[in-house]
């Protein structure tokens, strides 16, 4: 047996109740830093507000209040202070976004190629340019520490980079059948597309999307996450800046009635879902019923597997910041680790490792992580831990006590490790925070049984030294994205995603070659021009320029 560590329920002080901590403090409860940068992306972006102010649809080229009556507040999660309030978009205001996105359409899916090229140049440097405005909006309603935060743009920014090579991408193949007779194949856009985004990557997954949609000739309506939606609205107007025509992008908010009206609508020919498994399958059947071509992205349970040949000191670092960065809220951080043979031996240096992480609201000094994004969050995320003590299972590591100085109100919870079964919820069920579930295995076929038993395919990685163990896990693991000695192994967007089993539903991935094909269709045209047909006999002279 591993070490106990029966001291850090101490060191994480008194438990907190969150069942109260609905009121919402003034702007002043953030820290001097946060609210100065707050008032400036209130001060310097038309679509949002972070320092209590309304966020704004984005229709037809405008930013526009809506007039409903529902809003949803979005508070810092570090202080529960309100941030912006957004609207559940009226059944009249999305059918305005729907016309807007309809008629531009018309005349983007027959611009040039060169122009749409143009302006994913021209986004691409915007975003670089603004990247701290994006940021800090990221920090302050998402909770994610700052150099995280970055990360999370920058995962985006390369799929928007790797857009600009769409003249070559949309080429298509052509051949002469017979004599004087071409068949051709060119991808066209389908039409109106939408594209709905999770809490975690409020950056990165919008822009999964509206590069690939766009370029291809598509026009687009964005449904960010109603919890953190100001890195869209900052997308969104340097979009705008960057020359998208009006109505290209169109950004509504909203929760369940704003995603049914998605489903429903039979001009939307395309749904982009990333989210959590309830949504995605409710997205998938209702935007399917109508027709549409529906990826969704889901849930996940990731499993490291760690060998005892593994680099220790690698390992463990890997398995502490994948598992713990960014409160563990990313759909690719290991949330199991399985530990074969001696490597069980690490587990109390593990803990250590975890132990020494910062947890801090995001633009504190040092802070490796930040809160959860919601007191729901917490709860789902604690209940979940005490399922594990309930069921019999060890609680190595507790992060549940944890009170961070200065901010009595956050979504705090602690880096924690449970030592588990596989018949226990805390295994079997997402928790979406930063707790790792500690299984043991006695061989790597062990190992193997457990992750193909899993229904979630997302993401896996080894730890090992021996490129044959190596080899044969990375053949007969039944996930579709897998890192050796690589503890998240997120595809740049020269490949596409390519999570499976129950953590997709689709038949085409997000971004790279197969964002290309989701956003297209074929068109394959065969035509007779005859030789002895021809005519004319005065050659043009001028620099043809295609525009
Ligand atoms: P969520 O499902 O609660 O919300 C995602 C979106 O769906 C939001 O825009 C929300 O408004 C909408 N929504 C929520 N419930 C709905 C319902 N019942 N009907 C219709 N629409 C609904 O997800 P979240 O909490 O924002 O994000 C966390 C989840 O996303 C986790 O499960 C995580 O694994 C998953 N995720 C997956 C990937 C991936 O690529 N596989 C990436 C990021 C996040």
């Amino acid at each position: 047996m591993p070490a106990k560590l029966p001291h850090v329920r101490q060191i994480h002080g008194v438990r907190r109740s969150f069942a109260t901590a609905v009121s919402r403090p003034p702007l002043s409860a953030l820290s001097s830093v946060a609210r100065a940068k707050a008032e400036q992306i209130s001060a310097e972006w038309k679509g949002t507000s972070a320092s209590g102010g309304n966020t704004k649809n984005f229709v037809g080229g405008e930013f526009v209040e809506s007039q409903t009556s529902e809003w949803i507040d979005v508070v810092d999660p570090a202080t529960q202070t309100l941030l912006t309030r957004v609207p559940e978009t009226t059944s009249s205001e999305f059918k305005q976004a729907v016309d807007a996105a309809s008629e531009a359409y018309k005349t983007w899916s027959r611009s040039s190629v060169l122009t749409r090229q143009r302006f994913v140049l021209e986004l691409q440097h915007l975003l670089r340019k603004n990247a701290d405005a994006v940021a800090n909006s990221i920090v302050l309603e998402q909770g994610k520490t700052i150099a995280d935060a970055q990360g999370d743009l920058l995962r985006g920014l390369q799929v928007v980079e790797s857009a600009s090579g769409i003249a070559t991408a949309l080429l298509g193949d052509t051949i002469e059948v017979s004599k004087d007779m071409d068949t051709s194949t060119r991808r066209l856009p389908l039409g109106v597309c939408a594209s709905i985004a999770p809490f975690n990557f409020p950056a990165m997954i919008p822009l999964w999307t509206i590069p690939m949609a766009i370029a291809t000739g598509n026009t687009l309506i964005v449904k960010p996450s109603e919890r953190d939606p100001g890195a869209a609205m900052i997308i969104a107007e340097l979009c705008q800046r960057a020359g998208l025509p009006a109505g290209v992008l169109n950004v509504v908010h909203g929760t369940v009635p704003t995603v049914n009206a998605i489903c429903d609508n039979s001009s939307i020919r395309a749904i982009s879902f990333v989210g959590g498994d309830r949504a995605g399958r409710h997205i998938y059947e209702r935007g399917r019923k109508t027709g549409k071509r529906v990826q969704v992205n889901m849930g996940a349970k990731n499993h490291a597997v760690v060998m005892p040949d593994a680099n220790k000191n690698h390992t463990l670092n890997s398995l502490v910041g994948a598992a713990f960065g960014a409160a563990g809220q990313r759909c690719m951080a290991i949330s199991v680790a399985v530990l074969v043979g001696d490597s069980q031996g690490w587990l109390p240096e593990l803990c250590e490792r975890a132990l020494r992480l910062k947890v801090k609201q995001g633009f504190e000094q040092g802070a490796d992580l930040g809160p959860v994004i919601s007191p729901a969050a917490k709860r789902r995320i604690t209940g979940l831990i005490a399922s594990a003590e309930e069921q019999g299972g060890g609680i190595i590591l507790d992060g549940r006590d944890l009170e961070v100085p200065g901010y009595p109100d956050g979504n705090w919870v602690g880096p924690t490790v449970i030592e588990a079964t596989a018949d226990m919820r805390c295994y079997r069920e997402e928790i979406f925070g930063p707790v790792l579930i500690v299984l043991k295995a006695d061989t790597l076929d062990d190992a193997l049984a457990i992750i193909n038993a899993n229904p979630y395919g997302n993401g896996t990685a080894i730890f090992t030294q021996s490129g044959a163990t190596a080899r044969k896990f990375e053949r007969e693991v039944e996930v579709g994205q897998v890192g050796i000695n690589v503890p998240i192994p997120v595809p740049l967007p020269m490949f596409s995603w390519s999570g499976n089993k129950a953590s997709f539903l689709g038949d085409v991935p997000f971004y790279g070659r197969s964002g290309i094909d989701f956003y297209t269709q074929n068109k394959t045209t065969t035509a007779l021009w005859k030789a002895e047909d021809a005519i004319g006999n005065k050659a043009s002279v001028d620099m043809p320029t295609h525009h």
